[in-house]
């Protein structure tokens, strides 16, 4: 999608306070933080910009469209508390503006014995977390997915599919709606002080604010950064590359199947994952790329390649992580280890089945002491918010964590507390 540039009403001129918010970011975040923002006061002046010439060029365009409704969440993160409410957000504004959704259901599966502690485990966070879950054994497994095998199985009837980029454009069009400006096909080179003001450097002349919202995914430390925040964590690609089963080997998935995921990586594992638009999907895998929009696994930019090389938590991950390094690596270069891997939990599943699909690369965040960030980060300071960790289930999330940012922006951007009188 390319919208149109529309005359941004508080373009920097005589008042030089333009914009009440600017928000760097026409991702889902983005999107869903403005429009929040919006309907709590309709009189803020507020623009959500982005480098791209469409709204969820990057991590919300492409993913497996799966709303999550928080099994994997340790209990008390905020993973775990914005994904089950944004799970309902999400539900709830899709059937309001009607964005087909469907509960397709999804089963964790435990191939032997030795996954059922990691199943156990799921079943407890599930069961804290508040989610709707059915322990099931083979042959429920097989009444749920008939071409599925495995030992036991968790099964959420709740898990739903979506396209997230939809939901984005949704949420463009209530901004835009609602008064607030989506100004796309600029990049947010530099952030300077202006008083109390902040100046955005964009290629298309500067933009001034009073306060700024980053929701740069897979840019997020870099947005921060040159807004003076700490280089830790940073941002660390990971592509995740799909496979799409050809159209007469759809049916051998009815909704969602995953593997017990390892509890050391924040990585659900490569799943089976049904489409809203039919499609069934193989992927994500998880391998660390050389750009940020390594789209093609062979992109590989110099600025990015060299912030992953001189990060010192690059270094530990991979010594941590070398044998699912490897592993990752050889699924990403032969599609007959991939089919193989899924083949695993739908043993009917035959190299032949497959297509080839799409990639996405994940905005994972890396602590300076190498750990792979796993819960949502915000960074606040004065005039200033910066989302700088938000991976799956951000997407679910983002009304949720939209609500949350609009709570906290009261305080740190000045701005009106929820439920308070709009400004005239
Ligand atoms: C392979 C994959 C599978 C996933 N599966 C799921 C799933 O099934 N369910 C789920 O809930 N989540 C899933 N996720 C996670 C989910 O997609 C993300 O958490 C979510 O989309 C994050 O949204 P965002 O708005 O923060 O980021 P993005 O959609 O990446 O948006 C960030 C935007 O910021 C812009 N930007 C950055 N820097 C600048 C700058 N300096 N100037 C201007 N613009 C800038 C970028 O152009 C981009 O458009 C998946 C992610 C991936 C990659």
């Amino acid at each position: 999608m390319s919208a149109p540039d529309p005359a941004p009403r508080g373009t920097p001129g005589p008042d030089p306070a333009a914009y009440d918010v600017v928000v760097v970011g026409a991702g889902i975040l983005g999107l869903a933080t403005a429009r929040e923002l919006l309907a709590r006061d309709p009189g803020l002046r507020i623009a959500v910009v982005d480098q791209a010439d469409a709204v969820a060029a990057h991590q919300t365009g492409h993913n497996s469209g799966v709303i999550h409704a928080g099994i994997y969440y340790a209990p008390g993160s905020l993973k775990a508390r914005l994904c089950v409410d944004g799970a309902r957000r999400m539900y709830a504004y899709c059937a309001e503006r009607g964005i087909p959704t469907e509960r397709v259901g999804k089963l964790v599966v435990a191939l032997d014995a030795s996954e059922l502690p990691g199943l156990d485990e799921l079943e407890r966070r599930s069961r804290i977390n508040g989610v709707t879950i059915e322990r099931v054994g083979p042959g429920r497994l097989r009444e749920i997915e008939p071409h599925a095998v495995g030992v036991a199985a968790l099964h959420s009837p709740n898990t739903g599919i979506v396209d997230f980029a939809t939901v984005a454009r949704a949420l463009a069009e209530d901004v835009r709606a609602a008064g607030g400006d989506v100004l796309l096909g600029r990049e947010v080179t530099g952030v300077a002080r202006r008083g109390a003001l902040r100046e955005l450097r964009t290629p298309a002349g500067p933009i001034l604010t009073r306060g700024l919202i980053g929701c740069a995914g897979g840019w997020a430390d870099r947005l921060a950064v040159a807004d003076g925040g700490s280089p830790d964590p940073r941002i660390v690609p990971f592509r995740g590359a799909y496979l799409r089963l050809r159209p007469e080997a759809t049916m051998l998935v009815r909704g969602l199947i995953y593997p017990v995921p390892d509890p050391e990586l924040p990585f659900l594992g490569v799943h089976l994952t049904r489409h809203v638009s039919g499609d069934v999907l193989l992927g994500p895998t998880a391998l660390l790329v050389g750009a940020r929009d390594a789209y093609d696994v062979g992109r590989i930019r110099r600025r990015d390649l060299g912030s992953i090389v001189r990060w010192p938590g690059t270094w530990r991950i991979a010594r941590h992580f070398w044998r699912t390094a490897a592993s990752e690596l050889a699924t990403a270069v032969s599609r007959r280890a991939f089919v193989a891997g899924c083949a695993r939990y739908v043993p009917e599943l035959r190299t032949e089945d497959v297509a080839d699909g799409w990639a996405g690369v994940r905005a994972q965040a890396v602590s300076r002491d190498g750990r792979l960030v796993d819960d949502f980060v915000f960074d606040e300071r004065p005039g200033a918010l910066h989302v700088r960790n938000a991976p799956s289930p951000a997407a679910t999330s983002s009304l949720a964590i939209a609500a949350m940012i609009a709570d906290r922006a009261a305080g740190s951007l000045d701005l009106a507390p929820a439920g308070a009188a709009p400004r005239s």
